[in-house]
């Protein structure tokens, strides 16, 4: 590869076939954060990393992130079984990606996850990102079938830490409010609201988020009735 100002390759020793590949990663000082949506979705100006988080081995299929913990020993057996031995092709990914193909990494990934019976917080992490990358293709109805099972997967999980705790409170009161479940996201944020022992960051996000959708439900309600100008 030639220098590329945008990307630089990785190199990856695959965890299931142990050979040597090069993957694409997008340099840091290219991804420029610009605001972030209520469900933390980053937003970028040019590059996007997410689209390169997943490495896929183009050698067996193996489809590896970060946040894996079941990645050696009696897992890489069920990956076989379950994965690899059901893979119909071996994508080729390391190399520039359209959203399209960070969407397959992620499937992939997925599976992989799946077939290890790693941690729901994990595969709702997953679903939380799928989600995302069909938002910015303006394709609703994927994003909503991922945010449901997203919140699906959260309300099955458990952090390591207080912070991340919070963290899955909040999203499945936000999921659901994203996903049109407004008595499960009013259940949410008010349980929130009233519990003494949330941190301040998550009572705030709780607080903007709930007093938004309410202003602005009540503004289309009011535009509905000829209230509002
Ligand atoms: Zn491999």
């Amino acid at each position: 590869m030639k220098f590329n100002v945008n990307y630089y390759q990785k190199e990856m020793t695959c965890h299931f076939c142990k050979k040597l590949y090069k993957t694409y990663k997008a340099r840091p000082n290219r991804c420029k954060i610009i605001k972030e949506d209520t469900d933390f979705m980053p937003i970028y100006k040019d590059l996007n990393p997410l689209l390169y988080e997943v490495a896929v081995c183009p050698h067996c299929g193996y489809a590896y992130h970060h946040s894996m913990t079941r990645t050696y020993g009696p897992f890489l057996l069920i990956i076989e079984q379950l994965y690899i031995e059901e893979l119909q092709f071996k994508p080729d990914l390391c190399a520039e990606r359209t959203i399209d193909d960070a969407l397959m990494s992620y499937k992939l990934a997925y599976l992989v996850a799946k077939a290890a019976m790693e941690e729901p917080l994990l595969l709702g992490n997953f679903a939380l990102k799928m989600a995302w990358l069909y938002r910015l293709q303006n394709n609703t109805r994927q994003e909503l079938h991922y945010l449901k099972a997203a919140r699906e997967f959260y309300s099955q999980s458990f952090a390591k830490n207080k912070e991340g705790e919070e963290r899955i409170k909040y999203l499945h009161a936000e999921l659901s409010l994203r996903i049109g479940d407004i008595d499960e996201a009013r259940k949410g944020f008010s349980r929130i609201l009233g519990d003494r022992n949330i941190s301040n960051k998550y009572r705030k996000y709780a607080r903007n988020r709930w007093e938004d959708y309410r202003h602005d439900y009540k503004e289309q309600e009011g535009e509905k009735d000829g209230i509002s100008i």
